[in-house]
């Protein structure tokens, strides 16, 4: 590395997001020149949106709490929830080092949510509290990483772009990784770098790469900086790909009022095992496929998989809605029955009608479908039996107008499939050796690989940060014995 070239960095971090900001801040406080890249105009990417879960076992407040827990049933517990589709030499190193995550948080002023850490049932759940948030979910882990990103460019060798988009990874005959074009300012930059890192986030804004990794309709709450760069990158070098066959949806979103394609998580239905169901789930045809009353959302979530357009209604009648009130209990997340009934007629996807028979039509569901379907449901709840799905909570007919249809959708949040990397965090190529100079942290090396074919609370915002903490001082140790040698040497 010459040091004539301005552009010239020991480690190119591409993405400030959960992942990459990490990275960069331990590579530069542990001795690197830094160059970290964003494309937005903001550092943050997805914590500008998550709920910023992070899961981790023995910390403090574990301690300070009487809560017993160690990494090994952590990892235990993993493995339960994923079914050992996860890849385990990476969740061992998230059990192992998530708390040192969670402790450096907390030594940064991270404002944790009071009831944490506890156990969370919107997805399958661990068997000990062991999920924290903060009080303004991923807000709460951008307002630590961003005073210590500033921090640590004051203090340190550290270089933020914004507005700066990688176009293109830079490689040698050998086809060893050793830069990247950045778009900045109306013009391309090459930068040569040791160590070039994508940190730049899953695939789930980008609706050609999803479909065609996923072969499934995209209906998107992911951030909208999204777009699968990193795979497009490291894809035209021959990286290899992971994680093929976990896709998972998210049970339920609500259509967004205004971009098609788009579905609003903060509206959404509540729809897991933490409230009872008093409405049954129809398809297109009016014909019900799960047991709505299903404790295990993933069952749920694999059977929206199996189902055409992954689309779904929500049909219920009015003493259901009437009956839901307050915090748990609510329909819609955040909303009381009026503000439910307001909705209707007024947002796509939304329907309420005096008959059933009326709503189908409204709502694009086969009219004699869902009049035979609730029929039939009608006479398990007299009965007290589902012979047909086995639902066990059979309160009360759908019997009193008006009758609502909601439609959701399995939304995509976080996508599955990513860049393959060791588990030092280098990117593979399809021979299963290393690129040599590339590494991969945080979504782009997809869900599956610490989630497998599930969700597991946490399992994304906290590999995200321990990998990148952990490449960040091990790249950063690196270039300071480069650094060493090379004054040796002169
Ligand atoms: C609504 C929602 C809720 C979630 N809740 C949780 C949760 O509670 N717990 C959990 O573990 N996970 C959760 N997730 C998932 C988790 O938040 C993400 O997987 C994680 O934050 C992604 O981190 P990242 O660093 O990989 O990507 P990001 O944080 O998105 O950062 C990537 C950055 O790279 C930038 N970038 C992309 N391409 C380029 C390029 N070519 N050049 C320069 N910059 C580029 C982007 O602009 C972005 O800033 C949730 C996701 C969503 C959408």
């Amino acid at each position: 590395m010459s040091a004539a070239t301005p552009e010239a960095y020991d480690v190119l971090v591409i993405g400030a997001g959960t992942a990459g900001i990490p990275t960069a801040v331990h590579a530069a406080r542990a001795g690197a020149r830094v160059l970290l890249v964003e494309k937005d105009a903001r550092i943050g990417g997805t914590l500008h949106v998550t709920g910023g879960h992070l899961a981790a076992a023995g910390t403090r407040r574990q301690v300070e709490r009487g809560i017993d827990d160690t990494p090994a049933d952590h990892l235990a517990d993993i493995r339960r929830i994923s079914r050992g589709t996860a890849r385990d030499d990476l969740v061992t190193i998230v059990a192992e080092n998530a708390a040192d995550t969670v402790e450096w948080l907390a030594d940064h002023g991270f404002a944790f949510a009071a009831e944490t850490p506890r156990i969370i049932y919107g997805h399958e759940p661990y068997e000990t509290a062991r999920t924290y948030y903060g009080k303004d979910e991923g807000l709460s882990i951008l307002a630590v990483l961003s005073e210590v990103l500033d921090e640590t460019a004051a203090a340190h060798d550290l270089t933020l772009w914004l507005g700066a988009t990688v176009t293109e990874l830079l490689t040698d005959d050998a086809g060893s990784v050793h830069g990247a074009v950045v778009h900045r300012r109306g013009r391309d930059v090459e930068v040569s770098a040791s160590s070039v890192v994508l940190a730049t986030g899953g695939y789930g804004a980008d609706a050609e790469l999803f479909e065609e990794l996923e072969g499934a309709p995209l209906v998107s709450a992911a951030a909208r900086t999204s777009t699968g760069d990193g795979l497009h990158l490291a894809r035209a070098i021959g990286a290899a790909m992971q994680g093929a066959g976990t896709y998972l949806p998210t049970f339920g979103g609500l259509p967004d009022p205004r971009t098609p394609g788009r579905a609003n998580w903060s509206d959404r239905q509540r729809l897991t095992s933490e409230r009872a169901p008093y409405e049954i789930y129809v398809d297109r045809d009016g014909r019900r496929w799960v047991a709505e009353d299903e404790e295990s959302i993933d069952e749920k979530e694999r059977a929206l998989a199996r189902i055409p357009d992954q689309t779904f209604w929500t049909v219920f009648d009015d003493a259901a809605l009437s009956r839901a009130t307050g915090g748990v209990e609510q329909m819609v997340v955040g909303k009381e029955p009026d503000e439910v009934r307001a909705m209707m007629g007024q947002r796509p996807g939304l329907h309420s009608a005096d008959s059933l028979e009326e709503l189908a039509t409204l709502a694009g569901i086969d009219p004699a479908g869902l009049a035979e379907t609730v029929a039939r449901y009608n006479d398990a709840v007299a009965a007290g039996h589902d012979a047909d799905l086995g639902r066990t909570f059979l309160p009360s007919p759908i019997a009193t107008a008006p009758f609502y249809a909601v439609r959701n959708h399995a939304i995509t949040l976080v996508t599955f499939q990513g860049l393959d990397i060791d588990a030092s965090f280098a990117v593979r190529d399809e021979s299963g050796g290393e690129i040599a100079g590339l590494y991969a942290v945080g979504e782009v090396i997809g869900a599956g690989a610490t989630c497998g074919n599930s969700f597991c609370s946490g399992m994304l915002v906290t590999p995200a940060m321990t990998f990148g903490r952990l490449l960040g001082e091990r790249l950063g140790a690196d270039a300071r014995v480069r650094t060493a040698t090379d004054r040796t040497a002169s």
